[in-house]
């Protein structure tokens, strides 16, 4: 069996990984030019880490993670109002969770490939011609299964499923995300997850190691269209938030360097057809306030390939995968538009010391793991039950 793959990224390829070994001829594309090497912090729990355990890639993955071990709100004169320990988070998961950058979970995926898969970068697809895949270097591949891992802003969906307007739902937000050196803002933040308390935005930083430190932002706005420079919308929206932030947006490099996109979900009624099916944000984006989408990604490209390998065509295997898939994810998007958004960034000073107050109390014995969990609410349905 033979497939084709667009997008390399997290859910291309763990599924890359899964179907070579279930026997699949991959051929693995992606439009950049390499690998990426900027991104953000990823916290990776849940399904997605159950799904790299039963790929034997659990240690890996801990090898790649970086120590964090206290996240902190500051206020705007850079006074700490929160404290958790981090090991708060890990306990109420049963240490099932690593906090990485996105390319070091891109590279022990794409590590974990066997010789065998045939990965090409600077290549996209051109069309699908009724059974060929036209690949933009000219080779057409008579493929029995076409995978769209290619993100939020997938060209296969928009091939063949239509439009991007048609599913994505915009959240009323944009977030950025970029990196700097700077030994005293490294100093700062080192070990720690540091987040300003603020109204309508924020600003995050992670010590990534050595001096770098990795800012990610996010804030409200109606208007959905992306600003032609990110960096002099980043320093316009975020000014004003204190040092920490100050330093960092001073520091912050050309928009080029900059990641800049909507938050957004993307909401299909149907993620395949025929010989087409979609996986990670591709088909169910869930958007960062969930904090979860590499995690579902990874999971999900899993499922999807234990199904075709259990089911007796293409056809029965898609169908399944997204019979099981699809309510558990649509379950994740919606706690994140009805519950999360507020917490995760207040719209009032209210709310915004309701949350302090949270936080705080998870330091009380007897509250921490009722609090934590509910942060982390866990589907009933394990990854293994959903494959099997
Ligand atoms: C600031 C921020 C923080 C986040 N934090 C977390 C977190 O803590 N935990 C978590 O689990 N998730 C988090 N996420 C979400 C997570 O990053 C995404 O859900 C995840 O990356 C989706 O994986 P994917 O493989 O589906 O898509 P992507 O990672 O977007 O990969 C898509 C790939 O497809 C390629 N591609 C795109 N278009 C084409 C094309 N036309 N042709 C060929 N290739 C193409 C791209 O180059 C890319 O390699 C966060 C997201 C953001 C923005």
């Amino acid at each position: 069996m033979e497939t084709v793959i667009c997008g390399a990224g997290i859910a291309g390829l763990a599924l890359a990984n899964r179907l070579h070994h279930h026997g699949w001829n991959v051929h693995l594309i992606d439009h950049a030019p390499g690998p990426r090497t900027q991104g953000y912090m990823i916290d990776f729990f849940g399904p997605g880490y159950e799904a790299l355990t039963a790929m034997g890639l659990r240690s890996a993955l801990h090898r790649a993670a970086g120590s964090v071990s206290e996240m902190r709100y500051v206020d705007g004169h850079d006074r700490v109002t929160v404290r958790v320990d981090y090991d708060l988070f890990a306990k109420a998961l049963g240490g099932q969770i690593a906090s990485l950058m996105r390319p070091e979970l891109e590279r022990l995926l794409r590590e974990s490939l066997a010789p065998e898969v045939d990965l090409r970068y600077s290549t996209t697809i051109d069309r699908i011609d009724g059974d060929k895949t036209v690949l933009s270097d000219g080779t057409a591949i008579e493929a029995d299964l076409i995978v769209g891992a290619d993100g939020i802003h997938s060209r296969v969906r928009a091939l063949a499923f239509g439009p991007e307007e048609d599913y994505l739902r915009f959240l009323g937000m944009h977030t950025g995300a970029f990196t700097f050196t700077d030994r005293e803002t490294a100093e700062r933040v080192r070990g720690r997850f540091v987040l300003t308390e603020t109204l309508n935005r924020q600003m995050g930083f992670y010590g990534i190691g050595g001096d770098r430190v990795a800012v990610f932002t996010v804030h409200r706005t109606t208007d959905p269209v992306l600003p032609a420079d990110p960096r002099a919308a980043l320093c316009r929206e975020y000014s004003g938030m204190g040092a920490l932030a100050d330093r960092a947006l001073e520091l912050c490099p050309p928009p080029d360097q900059v990641y800049y996109d909507q938050v957004a979900q993307i909401d299909m009624p149907r993620w395949h057809d025929g010989r087409v099916v979609l996986v990670g944000d591709a088909a169910y984006a869930v958007s960062l306030i969930a904090g979860q989408g590499a995690s579902l990604g990874v999971a999900g490209a899993f499922i999807l390939a234990e199904r075709l390998s259990q089911a007796s065509s293409v056809a029965e295997g898609v169908a399944d995968y997204e019979a099981r898939w699809h309510p558990v994810v649509s379950g994740v998007q919606e706690a994140a538009r009805d519950r999360v958004t507020e917490w995760f960034l207040p719209t009032s000073a209210v709310k915004l010391l309701l949350r302090r107050w949270g936080f705080r109390a998870m330091n009380l014995p007897g509250l921490d793991r009722l609090l934590i969990g509910s942060l982390f609410p866990k589907d009933h349905r394990t990854v293994a039950e959903l494959s099997a």
